[in-house]
């Protein structure tokens, strides 16, 4: 007889992870260095530290070691609201009549409402122990921003923030959640830098994009003494940090012997995925184990379907390092109608790698359908998911209904990455019949695509 599963399995504190999983020491091909984009050399970790922390540059370029012990003043802030629960989506099942077993890793459990708290800690954690006075960034949806307010109000540093201006507009409260951890928001494209003005200069009215914001937070950093800039998404150390997800959540299936078939996330920049996957990619990378993973990203801004694998600027104004990654062109924009966040035009260069090389898919979702399975899973499961997370919840309804068909009672691992409480708006429109699809031609990539910087 099966042994009955809990509806939420916890882990007890004394359980949670001690180390970050470096996933790149199991990979034979590593991400591709990011590259000077001046000289066309790899970045050296002393080009780095003049825009990020020096102890994170560090774990930006370690390929080699397969642990990096968490500090302890990192673990005591995690368990103001680790471990997460992982839990057996039991209603959900019943409601789909499907024989497949679904689990989902909720990381809304924190005011940020995202997963992004277990990095935007790490990173104010290695800035403060730098000495410095604060740290710039960009935040699209508003989880990053939020997270790393939080993050450096707690180890009292200053905090800026560039928010693109599409958000800022439409998430007034999103702002105010920031403000009230201290950090100074500003909406982006903004006359307050040199490359702010240049975009807005030549997109007039542009709605923003992360692109941008970034360009934006990288100047405001390294024109301030005792600034860096910080990412909440994308980056090695970004997915390091995330990997506290995977670990918790193969220790939650391993005390009860569970085995997941299929490991379900959604893809923006790749650190939730990357994070959720990366103990169980570290099994199949050394042929322990095999798993199905599949990323999910939004028909409207699709890096791994449809992008070229190529190296490509970060950020908008050009001024980040180059990154080999799948990319949609660092010029692309995607739709001012999109709600659904995940609207990075690239993917992280090592979640990059492992597609290439086949050990992940990727498949896209339009909006309108991530928010039918947001309401679906809300109406039976109670979290009202952020509409990113909804994504996930979209392909493990599709998947747990192919297993009707099938009769395989298949287990289901999703990342429910955040809570939607701040995407009112965009559910509104939802309620309202409103919502469209918008899925870019193929004319308007190729002209994105014409944009991508050359490199041999
Ligand atoms: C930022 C965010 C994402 C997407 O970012 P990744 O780096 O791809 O994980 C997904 N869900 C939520 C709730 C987010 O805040």
């Amino acid at each position: 007889m099966e042994q009955q599963i809990p509806y939420k399995i916890y882990l007890k504190e004394n359980e949670m992870p001690t180390a970050w999983y470096n996933v790149r020491a199991d990979m034979k091909n590593k991400p591709a260095p990011l590259l000077n984009p001046g000289t066309g050399k790899p970045m050296t970790a002393d080009e780095l530290g003049v825009v990020f922390c020096k102890e994170l540059v560090g774990q930006e370029l370690n390929d080699t070691d397969r642990y990096i012990p968490i500090p302890e003043e990192i673990r005591s802030f995690y368990k103001m609201y680790r471990p997460s629960p992982l839990v057996r989506a039991y209603c959900l099942e019943e409601k789909l009549q499907t024989p497949a077993k679904i689990y989902y890793k909720f990381e809304g459990n924190n005011t940020s409402g995202s997963h992004k708290l277990n990095s935007a800690i790490a990173q104010a954690y290695y800035a403060k122990k730098q000495g410095l006075k604060g740290v710039t960034t960009e935040t699209g949806a508003g989880q990053w921003g939020t997270a790393l307010s939080m993050a450096c109000s707690y180890f009292g540093l200053d905090c800026k923030v560039y928010m693109v201006k599409v958000s800022y507009e439409q998430k007034p409260f999103r702002r105010e959640v920031m403000r009230t951890y201290g950090a100074c928001v500003t909406p982006s494209p903004s006359d307050t830098t040199e490359v702010g003005r240049k975009i807005l200069a030549e997109f007039p009215g542009t709605t923003g994009s992360l692109g941008c914001a970034i360009s934006e937070a990288v100047e405001d950093a390294v024109s301030h003494e005792g600034y860096r800039y910080v990412l909440g998404s994308v980056l090695n150390q970004v997915l390091l940090h995330q990997s506290v997800i995977g670990l918790e959540t193969k220790a939650a299936l391993d005390q009860y012997g569970i085995t997941p078939d299929i490991i379900i996330g959604c893809a923006g920049g790749g650190s939730n995925l990357g994070g959720l996957i990366a103990p169980f990619m570290g099994e199949k990378l050394r042929g322990e184990k095999d798993y199905r993973i599949i990323a999910v990203e939004p028909a409207s801004c699709p890096s791994f379907t449809r992008g070229r694998f190529a190296y490509d600027f970060c950020d908008t104004g050009k001024v980040c390092p180059l990154a080999k990654m799948y990319t949609l062109g660092s010029g692309f924009i995607p739709a001012p109608n999109h709600a659904g966040g995940l609207r990075y035009h690239g993917m992280s260069a090592t979640l990059s790698q492992l597609y290439d090389d086949g050990y992940m898919e990727a498949t896209t979702a339009v909006q309108t359908d991530v928010f039918k399975a947001a309401e679906a899973f809300a109406r039976v499961e109670g979290i009202l998911p952020a509409p990113e997370s909804a994504h996930a919840i979209k392909v493990a309804i599709d998947e747990a209904m192919k297993c009707k068909e099938t009769g395989e009672a298949k287990t289901i691992v999703f990342g429910l990455t955040g809570t939607g409480y701040f995407d009112m708006v965009a559910y509104e429109r939802f309620h309202n019949g409103e919502m469209t699809d918008y899925i870019p031609t193929d004319a308007e990539l190729e002209q994105s695509f014409a944009k991508l910087p050359k490199v041999n």
